[in-house]
């Protein structure tokens, strides 16, 4: 089992000795989360920044997050730790969930992406990203709404932006007008990519799977930074 054995030996090393406490939420409904100093600081470009000087947060061990979420700061300490998303409320593969509860499941991936964009944890966002298309097959139903999500929480030029684009492409025509008018605020730059696109498509692309399925790391942040996805570094593909 080397694949083990490299995910143990890398872990064990992200991990070191040091505790430091994460202090979430606004002023008298915050939650303290205790984590290891180098884990979170050799995976988010903030926490490096925050506790890599000779600051405050740093001498006390210390860093507060007032304007997050301590639910959605909890996925995220959980998925340092065992490289899991646990975001999901529903039951059995298959089975329906009610809407309310789709949508809140919705909202916290988003919410997950735009914490993860904020930590410049690019390992967490392209997670963010195979989490949210697993939940599309689970659902046996596409997010419409996901092009304007991705479009709100990702620079110009990252490369999760085709993913929404591409998936769009594949729609029935029913299911693009069904958006253009479930779009009351269109966002500007998916409607402008997804009308060009739109324009090139051709009847193989049409009938064909998303990339995605044959090719995630396209739509991986590591890809263009030349750095190991995320799947590698936890042992799961080779
Ligand atoms: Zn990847």
């Amino acid at each position: 089992m080397e694949w083990l054995e490299y995910s143990h030996a890398n872990t064990m090393r992200r991990l070191g000795t040091k505790i430091i406490t994460v202090r979430v939420g606004e002023a008298g409904s915050t939650k303290d989360f205790s984590v290891h100093e180098e884990l979170v600081r050799a995976n988010s470009p903030f926490f490096e920044a925050a506790l890599g000087r000779e600051w405050k947060e740093a001498v006390e061990g210390v860093v507060t997050l007032p304007d997050d979420n301590p639910e959605i700061f909890g996925i995220y300490v959980q998925w340092l730790y065992c490289g899991q998303i646990f975001s999901q409320v529903q039951g059995k593969e298959g089975e329906k969930v009610d809407a309310a509860r789709w949508i809140e499941e919705w909202n916290r991936l988003d919410q997950c992406y735009a914490l993860g964009d904020k930590l410049q944890d690019t390992d967490f966002k392209d997670c963010i990203v195979d989490a949210s298309m697993e939940k599309t097959r689970w659902d046996k139903l596409e997010f419409l709404g996901f092009g304007p999500i991705i479009y709100t929480s990702s620079a110009e030029k990252s490369p999760v932006r085709k993913l929404p684009v591409e998936l769009a492409l594949r729609w029935p025509d029913s299911a693009l007008e069904k958006y253009c008018i479930q779009q009351r605020q269109p966002h500007d730059n998916f409607t402008a990519d997804l009308m060009l696109a739109l324009s090139k498509r051709t009847q193989a692309e049409r009938n064909s799977p998303c990339p995605y399925w044959s090719d995630p790391c396209r739509y991986h942040e590591h890809t263009p930074l030349n750095k190991p996805c995320h799947k590698t570094k936890r042992g799961l593909t080779r």
